[in-house]
């Protein structure tokens, strides 16, 4: 059989022409589950396996890590059953990891030094609070969390603190820009990028090395990106400069799949991309293969109250299936306990493994009770996301150990670990060795180095930081030449991590010391797949990149949890999305918003999260669910209610009020209002409202810290006569001097006067 044929013959005349379409412009768009992963896939294998592109001149981007190890495997898997072998390594990789691979050859030429560090999200708010600190800024009336995703916000935009300071003109914009400055200051002192930079950078660099960018466009005459929808737009511009050589560059994506604007993805670049390219072609797959009728049916139903999207269709030859459950809880434990004893009792029947499962909730802090219920059945979970291993404490430690060993300019590591475990290094001399390392302009381990020559401390503490420096030297040189699982071991001896931690008796003591052996496991996995590449650098590069999802193991008999937006792209067969309440999900900041488009983003969320369904598909709501505490009563999500009723199956526990029970009666609609029954008034409502339903994560911006008697306090909404509904994002004074700075939903912050304000609380 010819390589064509082979590789098309179980694919649909739409798929087919798109993997058969090589040169040009070509746009995919199509809804969920109708094979757009599988066509990238599909069309790689087809180009190498006919010759028309070596291994290694094409490019193709995915979302996940994860994502690109399952591609690659596929790929080699038809090539090898077609006969054909691979010669070079793919390159199948997400942004980040393909920046890096860039960035390990050319950062030279922007002057870092090749060994770079990464830093992750807690790294960097520890580096924008040193920063914060040096330039006395207060965190109180700035917290360093603004910054953060400011600075993150400039980078995605592809601004540098000068470009950002060209188009500020707003007091908290003037200050980001003095902290950004410094920041980039600091991390380029510690030659390390954080995950913006590893984007922008490789950007900088293809800006101002032309040749370097000519090198890349040759070489890759092939472009593919999955997931379009959620690129953002310093990504758009990498994919522009790569592909405007050969302008073959194959996008796919669903702009009813884009859940990321809070991370900066514009939709504008799928829905812009035949503007950007007027010769382009674009092919509409619109057969599903993942979902039952039912859920293809319901799902679509439910996306089509959005207005910002392209009208597709989107229609199944699979059986109609199960109608989807809808299911109706007293409270969040009641909901937890519906999940489990489902999910108990359809495996006592014989349906599926617990891999077959997966529980999709709105936010991280939903987890608890769901744990709680399936641990009570002795259902074995796990949990994607949540604090993540490679966040726990142990395991960041022995990392800054590791980092600290190839780059000792790396000063959040140094000080994470100068004094784990104990070694008498006060806080005081800490803070003495980053003064004078800020004032020497050195990095610290430097700075430390020289204080103990220049006895700027006493005997006893020079010695201390001396036994310190010899250590890290020692590991330093022992860097160079150990294998990556030696030198881990001589690691956890030399710093006495380990010792100090078996010392301590205590549970906690003992699950750390579990980690770290878990982390040996995976050095060691790391070392048997790489082989003569594992290096201690490649290992920290594979660290600092793995995200939420690529932790996932499927071979691993469990249920699956994970928040809806690390859903995107997977598929299980059963599937429970929770808490499907007014002001959950829609999220209360969506939902009052004015802003039709924070509802549209939380409907395709929606969306994503039913169409990961193969078979079935439950979706539950509690009547009654304590947040922060407080008892807050919300009414079931308006997406159930966009669901037709004939595709519904709705069930009422019998303990609960049978609120619901004429949900299919024309009553349907002002039960969905909230009756009296739910023993809630709307001030009660409004009160639990300003309580932060929301991610941490989506909004690092508000923070509610409940704050005392003032009659406004961080977190709270109000409305302006004249700019509108905003955010209390800090307060100060007290009295007739009592202030707030309000956030306005054009992102735009104003402080007041109270007292003389017309401020009312929303
Ligand atoms: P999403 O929008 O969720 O990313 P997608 O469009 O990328 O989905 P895939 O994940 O590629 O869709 O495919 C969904 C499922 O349908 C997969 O299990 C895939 O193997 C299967 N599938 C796709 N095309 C076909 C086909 N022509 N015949 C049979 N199964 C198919
Ligand atoms: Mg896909």
């Amino acid at each position: 059989m010819d390589v064509l044929d082979f590789v098309t013959k179980n694919l649909n005349p739409a798929q087919k022409d798109a993997v058969e379409t090589l040169e040009g412009p070509l746009l995919i768009l199509a809804g969920a589950g109708s094979g757009k992963t599988r066509v990238l896939t599909h069309r790689m294998a087809n180009m190498i396996g006919q010759g028309v592109a070596a291994s290694d001149e094409i490019l193709c981007v995915t979302f996940t890590n994860k994502a690109a190890k399952e591609m690659e495997h596929r790929i080699y898997k038809i090539l090898s059953d077609m006969g054909a072998v691979v010669q070079t390594q793919l390159w199948i990789s997400t942004f980040h990891s393909f920046c890096v691979r860039v960035l390990r050859q050319h950062i030279t030429l922007l002057d870092y030094k090749p060994f770079f560090g990464i830093y992750d999200s807690s790294d960097q708010l520890s580096q924008i609070k040193k920063v914060m600190t040096a330039l006395d800024i207060n965190d109180k009336m700035y917290p360093a969390k603004n910054f953060q995703s400011r600075i993150s916000s400039a980078k995605m935009m592809g601004l540098s603190p000068e470009g950002l300071e060209k188009s500020s003109k707003r007091l908290m914009d003037q200050k980001t820009v003095e902290v950004y400055k410094a920041y980039e200051r600091e991390m380029k002192k510690a030659n390390s990028l954080d995950f913006d930079d590893l984007l922008l950078k490789t950007y900088d660099l293809f800006r101002m090395y032309p040749d370097v960018l000519q090198m890349y466009q040759k070489k890759f005459r092939y472009i593919m990106v999955d997931e379009y929808q959620d690129t953002n737009h310093i990504q758009y511009l990498l994919v522009q400069m790569l592909a405007s050589a050969h302008r073959n560059l194959c996008v796919v994506g669903d702009e009813d799949q884009s859940i990321y604007s809070w991370r900066g993805a514009d939709i504008k670049n799928i829905l812009d991309f035949e503007k950007d390219f007027r010769d382009a072609k674009v092919i509409k797959l619109e057969e599903n293969y993942r979902s039952s009728a039912n859920i293809v049916n319901g799902a679509t139903a439910v996306i089509k109250n959005n207005s910002q999207r392209k009208d597709k269709t989107l229609f199944t030859s699979n059986d109609p299936g199960d109608l989807i459950h809808v299911r109706e809880e007293k409270n969040e434990y009641e909901e937890g306990r519906f999940v489990a004893k489902t999910i108990q009792s359809m495996m006592n029947e014989g349906e599926g493994s617990y891999n077959d499962y997966a529980i999709f909730y709105r936010t991280n802090a939903q987890s608890r009770v769901l744990e709680e219920q399936l641990r009570t059945m002795g259902i074995p979970y796990r949990l994607v996301g949540g604090v993540r291993f490679y966040e726990r404490m142990e395991i960041k430690d022995m990392i800054s150990y590791l980092k600290l060993s190839i780059n000792p300019a790396d000063d959040i590591a140094l000080k994470r670990i100068i004094n784990v475990p104990a070694r008498g290094i006060g806080k005081t001399t800490i803070e003495k060795i980053e003064e004078y390392a800020a004032h020497k302009n050195l990095s610290m381990f430097e700075a430390a180095e020289k204080a103990c020559e220049e006895r700027l401390f006493n005997a006893g503490t020079t010695g201390k930081i001396r036994r310190f420096i010899d250590l890290m030297k020692d590991l330093q040189q022992n860097a160079q030449h150990l294998k990556l699982l030696e030198f881990f071991a001589v690691v956890l001896d030399r710093t006495e991590y380990l010792a100090a931690l078996k010392k301590d008796e205590s549970p906690e003591s003992q699950a750390r010391i579990e980690n770290l052996e878990e982390l040996d496991n995976a050095i060691a996995q790391f070392v048997q797949e790489r082989g003569e590449e594992s290096t201690l650098i490649s290992f920290l590069e594979e660290m600092a990149l793995v995200n939420d999802v690529d932790s996932l193991d499927q071979e691993q008999n469990s249920v699956t949890m994970m928040t809806l937006h690390i859903s995107k792209g997977l598929e299980y067969p059963y599937v429970f999305v929770v808490g499907l309440e007014e002001n959950l999900f829609p999220s209360a900041r969506s939902a009052e918003s004015d802003n039709e488009q924070d509802v549209e983003e939380e409907r395709r969320l929606a969306y994503v999260g039913m169409t990961r369904a193969r078979q079935k598909l439950w979706l539950t709501y509690a009547k009654m669910r304590r947040v922060w505490g407080q008892e807050q009563f919300n009414p079931p999500s308006r997406f159930i209610k966009e669901i037709p009723q004939n595709l519904i199956d709705f069930k009422t526990s019998a303990e609960a009020p049978r609120f619901m029970a004429r949900y299919g009666s024309s009553s349907y609609d002002s039960d969905f209002g909230g009756t009296p029954k739910w023993g809630a008034t709307s001030s009660d409502r409004n009160r639990a409202r300003t309580q932060s339903y929301d991610d941490a994560q989506d909004f690092p911006d508000y923070e509610n810290d409940g704050a005392g008697s003032a009659p406004f306090s961080k977190g709270m909404r109000v409305r302006h006569p004249t700019f509108g509904v905003g955010t209390v994002y800090a307060t100060e004074g007290t009295g007739e001097n009592f202030k707030v700075s309000v956030m306005f939903t054009d992102n735009t912050v104003k402080k007041f006067v109270v007292k003389y304000a017309r401020l009312e609380r929303v």
